[in-house]
């Protein structure tokens, strides 16, 4: 018997000034319009509110969720410093469940229904089992990104590289052969930082990925890969499937190589902004031929919301095509970046960047079921902004997701999760959170006295050398 679900009312982002409907049959988007008759359906009101389709994140490490608000004040070097040479090195598998769990729970309550987690804590083959499950459980739609990178934990699980690519191949492989592209949540590689391994040991990543067809993303284009771009392209690696992440120091040659390889990039205005990345390179992605997508990065930083990084990005651009007129002793005539792109970046534009076009990031017929409601009635909405696309860029809050469905499955309804014993996760969340806390000072130590065995931690020593 077909399910179906009918959202009665609603004023479609994207679609006419006009009361729809909105039906839902099996978990796939199957009519939209006025007055759809949907015999035996669930109904449900979405009256005075906007339907719109689920924010896609295209990069974040949920398993920092546990370490929220540490990096503050933090720059990448303090940032690599603490977080991912100390606090990594406490995380035990039950820390990455619950961090990726809540995490999960996090964006799909302010209106994310695709995340795509890096998952770089994998000091041992329990936490990429743990960093899946948690991520899985909460009912978001994801991408599962294998991290590669070598967390430094003394005694070392993985001892050696091609130990550590074994255990990729095997977990990979077996999650991948149990997961059908259709599933909710897929899996991916995410390469170690280029230039910390040697050229032969990112090929022998990217081989796990394109001898088990699965997509990879990568940091590119900072700290340690100014020149990610050219040193992969030399080397025969660049391809399609690839998602590069930041790209801050690329120059414009290389995001143009990014777009003719076929590859896809993923901003984080956030902390580019903040940690001395370098600006977001949305303005120069146009430019290059790419289309922008957002990630929040790290809760450990700030909020999980999608808001804030369409935000921060469109009025980071817009500055820097501003000040291009400003410095020629002219006033910007108009704006070119519109809120309408900023909202493409973190829907559509996102989903087509992790080869979900065809699944989710709009409201087409034929599509999974991916919605948000969105209220309309808080006092920072009276009166009500006339543009619904320029309300949620400009004016809406997590706060003001009432409703989320994953492929028709209602996740949160009437501005609460659902399905989810909230206090238990939090319990669980906060005693991950003390035991990190309490093993902070001994890790950081511990770390820090073998740190010529990492090579990032020598680099870290090297950047913080005064
Ligand atoms: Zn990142």
């Amino acid at each position: 018997m077909t399910n179906r679900i009918l959202l009665e009312g609603g004023r479609i982002v994207g679609g006419p000034d006009v009361a729809c409907d909105l039906l839902i049959e099996d978990g796939v988007i199957a009519a939209v319009g006025p007055s759809i008759a949907a015999a035996g359906a669930e109904r449900i009101d979405a009256r005075g509110m906007l339907v719109a389709p689920g924010f896609v994140d295209t990069h974040r490490h949920l398993w920092q969720t546990s370490i929220r608000g540490v990096a503050a004040d933090w720059s990448l070097v303090e940032y690599i410093r603490f977080i991912r040479l100390g606090y990594a090195t406490a995380y035990r598998p039950e820390d990455v469940w619950i961090a990726n769990h809540v995490g999960a729970l996090e964006a799909l309550d302010a209106g994310i229904t695709t995340v795509c987690d890096y998952c770089h804590i994998v000091r041992a083959p329990e936490h990429a089992e743990a960093g899946l499950a948690g991520l899985d459980a909460a009912g978001i739609r994801g991408q599962f990104y294998y991290g590669f990178y070598d967390v430094p934990t003394e005694p070392p699980h993985f001892t050696s590289h091609a130990g550590r690519v074994a255990h990729a191949r095997d977990f990979l492989g077996r999650e991948a052969r149990a997961r059908p592209a259709s599933a909710r949540v897929g899996v991916g590689v995410a390469l170690t930082e280029f230039g910390l391994v040697p050229i032969e040991a990112t090929a022998a990543e990217i081989a796990v990925a394109r001898d088990l067809d699965l997509p990879i993303t990568m940091h590119m284009g900072t700290l340690s890969t100014p020149d990610g771009v050219s040193r992969l392209d030399k080397a025969g690696l660049l391809g399609p499937r690839m998602l590069h992440v930041h790209c801050n120091a690329s120059s414009d040659e290389e995001l143009r190589r990014i777009a003719d390889s076929g590859g896809t990039i993923s901003i984080t205005p956030e902390t580019e902004l903040q940690m001395g990345m370098g600006f977001p390179v949305t303005n120069r992605a146009l430019a290059a031929g790419l289309r922008p997508t957002f990630g929040i990065d790290i809760v450990s930083d700030y909020s999980g919301d999608m808001f804030a990084q369409m935000r921060i990005a469109l009025q980071t651009a817009r500055a820097i095509d501003n000040q291009k007129v400003l410095d020629e002793g002219r006033m910007p005539p108009e704006i070119e970046l519109k809120v309408a792109d900023a909202y493409r970046f973190a829907t559509l534009d996102g989903a087509e960047a992790i080869g979900l076009g065809a699944v989710t990031g709009s409201l087409a017929v034929g599509k999974q079921a991916d919605i948000l409601l969105i209220r309309q009635d808080g006092i920072h909405h009276a009166p009500r902004t006339a543009d619904p696309v320029a309300s949620i860029v400009l004016q809406s809050r997590p706060s003001d997701i009432d409703s989320v469905f994953v492929g028709g499955v209602a996740r949160k309804r009437n501005g609460r999760l659902v399905d989810v014993d909230l206090e238990a996760v939090g319990r669980r969340a906060h005693a991950s959170a003390d035991h990190l806390s309490a093993a902070f000072d001994e890790a950081m130590a511990r770390t820090e006295a073998t740190a010529t065995r990492s090579t990032y931690a020598s680099e870290v020593a090297r950047a913080t050398r005064r």
